[in-house]
C-alpha cells in the first residue's frame, strides 16, 4: 500500500518536504469492513487547513498520519453484507492506494449514471457546496447579478451555471485568459473578469453595471476588495472559502478596515454568511436529483483536471493553492 503522510506542518506555502511517501502491507478487512483499491483521490483546498495544528471546523491531521481526502474506490474484498467485490464506492480513504474501511462509512456509486470521478466534483461535495450555498444563502432572483470567484473551479463553475438556471446574470472571476475564455465560451457566463489584470477592479465594475446582488465568496484578498464597493443594498454574500489567505501565517499589515466594512454592512443591509456544506446535508438528495438532471440536459457542464499517479498529489495540491489547476482537481491513483 503506497501512502502519502503529513511529514511536517508548513509555515506558509506547502512544499514537497511537508509530505512523505511510504509503503506498508495492504490491510485485512475485519467483519463489517471492506478492502478498497483507490481509483481517484480528490484534492481540495480545505486540506491546507488540516495541515495546520490550530483548531478549525475540523480536527487537524497529525504529523505522521496519512493525508486525508475523499476518494472513489473499488471494493476488492468485502466482509460487509451490503458490498460485493467490484462495487465502486465513495469513501474517505485519503492519500493512499488501498484502504480498509467500515462498511458504514462508504457509499455505493452508480457507475452507469456518470463517470465515477464526478462523485468527487460536480455530483459530489464541491457541486453540493455550490448548490446549497448559492440557493440557501445567496437566493438569486431572476435578473439579479451573481458574481462568483474562482469561477472555473469545482465549486465556482457550478455556482455560475446554477445562477443562470435561476435566471440571474452570472459574472465569473478567474485567473488568466484560458480560464476566462472557458467560462464565457463553454459555460455561458454572461461576463468574465481576470483577477490578474492590472485594472481588475475597474473591469469588474464595468461587468456589473447594475451592481452585485449575490457574491459567492471563494477567495478573499484583492478579489473581495474589488467586489465589496459594488454590493447593492440587500446583497447576499455566501462566504464559502478564502483561498487567497490559506497560506498566510499572520494578518497582513495595513489599516484596520473593519469599522468601514461594518458601516457598509449596516448601511447597505448586507447579508454576509459563512457556511460549511455539511450543515445543509438535508438538501443532499434534492441536490443529487437536480444536478444529475441539469447535467443530463446540458444545463450544467463540468471540467476535470486529472493528474496521474499518487506520487503527483503533493505538487498538484501545491498548485491548487496557486491557481495552477483548471477544473476539479483529481488524482488518478489506480485503474
Ligand atoms: P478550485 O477548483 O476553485 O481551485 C482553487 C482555485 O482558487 C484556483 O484554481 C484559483 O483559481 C483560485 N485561487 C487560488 N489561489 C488564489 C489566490 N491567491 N487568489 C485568488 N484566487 C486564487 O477549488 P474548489 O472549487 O474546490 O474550492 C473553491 C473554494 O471553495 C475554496 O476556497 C474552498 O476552500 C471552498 N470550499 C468551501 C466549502 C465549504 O463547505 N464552505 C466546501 C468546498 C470548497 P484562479 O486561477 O481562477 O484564480
Amino acid at each position: 500500500n503506497q501512502r502519502i503522510l503529513l511529514a511536517s506542518r508548513p509555515d506558509g506555502k506547502p512544499a514537497p518536504e511537508h509530505f512523505k511517501f511510504d509503503s506498508v502491507p495492504v490491510g485485512e478487512p475485519a467483519d463489517g469492513q471492506v478492502l478498497l483499491k483507490v481509483l481517484f483521490l480528490s484534492l481540495d483546498p480545505y486540506m491546507r487547513g488540516r495541515m495546520n495544528a490550530g483548531k478549525s471546523y475540523a480536527k487537524p491531521i497529525e504529523v505522521g498520519d496519512v493525508m486525508e481526502g475523499g476518494t472513489v474506490a473499488r471494493v476488492v474484498r468485502s466482509r460487509h453484507p451490503d458490498f460485493a467485490e467490484g462495487d465502486v464506492v465513495l469513501s474517505y480513504s485519503g492519500w493512499q492506494s488501498y484502504a480498509v474501511a467500515d462498511g458504514a462509512t462508504v457509499r455505493k456509486i452508480d457507475a452507469s449514471a456518470a463517470p465515477v470521478s464526478t462523485a468527487l466534483g460536480v455530483l459530489g461535495m464541491p457541486g453540493f457546496t455550490a448548490y446549497a450555498g448559492l440557493l440557501t444563502i445567496g437566493q438569486p432572483q431572476r435578473g439579479e447579478t451573481v458574481v462568483v470567484a474562482a469561477a472555473s473551479g469545482a465549486v465556482g463553475s457550478a455556482v455560475g451555471q446554477i445562477a443562470k438556471i435561476k435566471g440571474a446574470r452570472a459574472v465569473g472571476i478567474a485567473g488568466g485568459a484560458d480560464k476566462c475564455a472557458f467560462l464565457r465560451d463553454e459555460l455561458g457566463f454572461d461576463a468574465v473578469v481576470d483577477h490578474r489584470a492590472p485594472d481588475f477592479a475597474a473591469q469588474l465594475e464595468a461587468a456589473c453595471p447594475q451592481g452585485i446582488d449575490v457574491y459567492f465568496e471563494n477567495v478573499g484578498g484583492h478579489v473581495w476588495d474589488a467586489v465589496f464597493p459594488l454590493l447593492n443594498d440587500f446583497a447576499r454574500v455566501p462566504v464559502c472559502g478564502l483561498i487567497a489567505q490559506y497560506n498566510d501565517t499572520a494578518p497582513r499589515p495595513g489599516p484596520d478596515r473593519l469599522p468601514g466594512v461594518m458601516r457598509e454592512i449596516l448601511s447597505r443591509s448586507l447579508l454576509i454568511r459563512g457556511f460549511i456544506q455539511r450543515e445543509f446535508v438535508d438538501q443532499r438528495p434534492a441536490f443529487e436529483r437536480e444536478m444529475a438532471a441539469w447535467i443530463a440536459c446540458g444545463q450544467v457542464r463540468y471540467r476535470e483536471d486529472i493528474v496521474d499517479g499518487l506520487e503527483a498529489a503533493p505538487q498538484a495540491f501545491i498548485g491548487l493553492l496557486e491557481g495552477r489547476n483548471f477544473g476539479k482537481l483529481i488524482v488518478r491513483v489506480g485503474e
